[in-house]
């Protein structure tokens, strides 16, 4: 018998941290690995956050917090969901917590029962599948492909459907594909959904700034019937280059976010006190404030696409948000290249990390077999230099 619960032995690890600490690891050993697996952005918490920090402790903000957030934090969220999403939550209505990743533990925890089915258009980030299983909820898959830019289309959630389906979950601009539901295609997924009042949705807009176009950032609870059924999910870890503050938020129905609360009264009580006050100083500000690096993003991710052209066999949508490439490799399963048999996209992945010192994750994690995921969040010359020497090791 196993020591350890079922639980935690059928959880998988999670892909791209593991990528990312193979990295670290080989670094460690003296190889000098380009990381191109992790999801974070290489910039620095802008000096305007950093300084609300550093005044919170010389406050002395040393307490628990409140489990749900200050109040002048969650009265942030509401403003910035008002000014950049034009949705209306209430106090009630707000939680914030330890990044997004517990948000969305929070909601499956607080939503779902054994066999509830939970429909996840692929390729999807890499945790929702995990997070749904540990709360006993069942992954549905709905395949995409490159022809829809990987987006799932209304009829395909409508074949998707069945009667124990309670949730839809998806993110826009999507890790790891970039793409983006524009409001008439939310729109269209809202017409099918309209007809299953007892389906919810978890709209996670973590990358909503980092959006390459001038389409606006659309929001599944500003569709028309969608509010009352949608948990609108964001945090500061991308857009503010915050990933180790350990921030996310909620706005949802006010019984969904009660329970939440609850639920993280229980498990890790209120979000660090600091790095909430620094949160308020960020989501107060105009988001013009981080163009940079959204400009600096968009400049990579056309550099990458540019040098990918050159490669034989990368196969790629022109991703409009997020800072991610998921091209397909099938192209090179079944070939043998330096001795090595490429059999499926971890395979290929793995073949990058050892023979061109490029790390990157497979698309398997992320519900995608024949892709690998590709972050451009890295310097313009660690991009060149990758993209040489993935190019070497192919012939
Ligand atoms: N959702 C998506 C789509 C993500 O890529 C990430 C990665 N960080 C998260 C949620 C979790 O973000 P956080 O750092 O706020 O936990
Ligand atoms: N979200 C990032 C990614 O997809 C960070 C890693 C993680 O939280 O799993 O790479």
């Amino acid at each position: 018998m196993s020591l350890l619960s079922d639980r935690i032995t059928n959880m998988s690890t999670s892909a791209t941290l593991a990528m990312a600490a193979k990295a670290r690891e080989l670094r460690a050993e003296g190889k000098d690995i380009i990381g191109l697996s992790l999801g974070e952005p290489d910039f620095n918490t802008p000096d305007f956050i950093k300084d609300a920090a550093i005044q919170a402790v010389n406050d002395n903000y040393n307490s628990y917090s409140p489990v749900d957030g200050y109040v002048e934090l969650k009265e942030a969220v509401i403003t910035k969901f008002k000014r950049d999403n034009n949705l209306t939550y209430t106090l009630p209505q707000v939680v914030v917590s330890t990044g997004a990743k517990q948000s969305l533990y929070n909601i499956a925890q607080v939503l779902l029962n054994k066999g509830d089915e939970v429909i996840l258009p692929c390729p999807y980030w890499v945790s929702y599948s995990d997070i749904v299983t540990v709360a006993e909820g069942v992954p549905v898959e709905v395949k995409t492909s490159i022809t829809t830019d990987f987006k799932m289309t209304a009829s395909q959630l409508e074949a998707a459907i069945t009667p124990k389906t309670k949730m839809l979950w998806f993110s826009s601009p999507c890790n790891p594909s970039g793409s983006l539901y524009s409001k008439e295609e939310l729109e269209a997924l809202a017409s099918v959904l309209i007809k299953h009042p007892n389906i919810y949705v978890v709209s996670d807009e973590i990358y909503e700034h980092i959006n390459y176009t001038d389409k606006p950032h659309a929001s599944m609870a500003g569709i028309d019937g969608m509010f009352d059924r949608t948990i609108t999910v964001n945090g500061v870890s991308k857009a503010f280059a915050m990933t180790g503050w350990r921030v996310g938020f909620i706005g949802a129905p006010d019984w969904i976010a009660r329970a939440c609360n609850k639920m993280q009264g229980q498990v890790t009580s209120g979000t660090n006190c600091i790095a909430q006050r620094a949160v308020i100083t960020a989501l107060n500000a105009d988001p013009s404030v981080v163009n940079y690096m959204i400009d600096e993003f968009k400049t990579r991710r056309d550099m990458m696409l540019n040098l990918l052209e050159d490669l034989e066999g990368f196969k790629t949508n022109t991703p409009e948000g997020a800072f991610y490439l998921f091209p397909d490799v099938s192209h090179f399963f079944g070939k043998t290249l330096r001795g090595k048999t490429i059999h499926n996209a971890t395979d290929f992945s793995l073949y990058l990390l050892e023979e061109a010192l490029v790390a990157t994750v497979t698309g398997a994690a992320f519900g995608n077999p024949d892709c690998i995921r590709i972050s451009y969040a890295a310097s313009q010359e660690q991009i060149k230099e990758a993209v040489k020497r993935i190019k070497a090791v192919l012939v």
